[in-house]
This record gives structure tokens, C-alpha cells and sequence, in this order.
């Protein structure tokens, strides 16, 4: 059954990621995630319970992160569209960029500041690029206690490394990415 033929889908959100359909759907009272697949119909939601309406119910975790909850009117929505568009070929940036969790977290950092302090000149506002390199080294210190104590914390880790050459500067870089449930039980990835 396609999205929007039930009226179930009055209460519910097709997920997508990068403007793709993946297989979950929303509640959009609730924001509890339901996999949903075309070929198993709309059972699954028609049987769900919003936690909201039960009293007691723990909280899960929320893929809000993932939906599309748009807002904005079309014709800004389609100005965001040109800005992003202008931003990636103006400064030279990959399309992916824009998807980026450090992106992302900008933005939402702007919008939350434009709706606190109210409209500004960014030009005014935004931190030059020297101040940033410069405050580096006190974030890697932050960054590392702050791991640190995590870490410390959980009884058990999950490591996963990568390596990789950079072929031009023959630079090689390893990461490792440590997954982990916090007191929360809710799953961490660093
Ligand atoms: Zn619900």
C-alpha cells in the first residue's frame, strides 16, 4: 500500500535519508520509529500504541535526527535550496557536506541563536578562521576528558578501526570508532 492511501498514514511519517524512503515510518505524536515495508502493508501501524498516551512507558530512542519535519514555507524552503546549492559551489565543497553531522549541527547552532537573539550580520558574528585553529588544542583537551570519563563508565566496548593513505601528502591516518550503551542503554558511537 503506497504511503497516504490508508488513513493511517494521517498519523504517520515515511522516514527518509537524503530525500530516499528507507524502511521506517514515524509517529508523529510520538516520534516512535516503526519499520515499515510497502509489501507488509500498514499493520505494524495500525497496531502501534503511542507511549505518550501510556503512562510509564521508558523512553526509546528517537530517530527524530532522521526525519523530515519540514516547517518552512515552500518558497523558503526552495531559497535554502539555492543558498546550499551557492555554498557548495562558491566555497568549493562537495555535495556531502551539507550532510555532514558537523554541518548540520551548525546550522541548527544558527538557527537556534536567530531564534534567541534574534536576527544579526553573520559577517560580525562568526568567529574568524585563526580563532578557530586556535582554539583547537583546548577542545582536543575537553574533547579527550570528556571521552575519557565516558568511556570509564561503561563496562563494555565495541572497537573498530580503519587506516587509510593519503596518496598525494603520503599521509596515513587510522581512526577507531568505540559503540557502547551509556546508563541510558542507549546506544553511543565515538
Ligand atoms: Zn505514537
Amino acid at each position: 500500500m503506497l504511503p497516504g492511501s490508508s488513513s493511517v498514514w494521517k498519523k504517520f511519517q515515511q522516514i527518509r535519508v537524503d530525500m530516499v524512503s528507507v524502511d521506517f515510518v514515524i509517529c508523529t505524536n510520538c516520534h516512535h520509529v516503526l519499520t515499515y515495508k510497502k509489501s507488509d502493508g500498514t499493520k505494524g501501524m495500525h497496531a502501534h500504541r503511542c507511549s505518550s498516551d501510556q503512562p510509564n512507558t521508558p523512553l526509546q530512542t528517537r530517530m527524530t535526527s532522521f526525519t523530515v519535519q519540514r516547517t518552512l514555507p515552500p518558497t523558503a524552503y526552495d531559497n535554502l535550496k539555492t543558498q546550499m546549492v551557492k555554498y557548495v559551489a562558491c566555497d568549493l565543497r562537495p555535495f556531502s557536506s551539507v550532510s555532514g553531522s558537523g554541518f548540520q549541527a551548525l546550522c541548527q547552532t544558527l538557527v537556534d541563536y536567530g531564534a534567541k537573539y534574534g536576527p544579526s550580520d553573520v559577517s560580525c558574528e562568526l568567529p574568524q578562521c585563526t580563532t578557530l585553529s586556535r582554539s583547537v588544542p583546548d577542545m582536543v583537551v575537553k574533547t579527550k576528558a570528556d571521552l575519557c570519563s565516558k568511556l570509564s563508565s561503561c563496562n563494555h566496548t565495541a572497537l573498530t578501526s580503519d587506516g587509510w593513505t593519503d596518496n598525494f601528502r603520503k599521509i596515513a591516518y587510522v581512526t577507531v570508532t568505540a559503540q557502547y550503551f551509556d546508563f541510558q542503554h542507549s546506544s553511543q558511537r565515538t
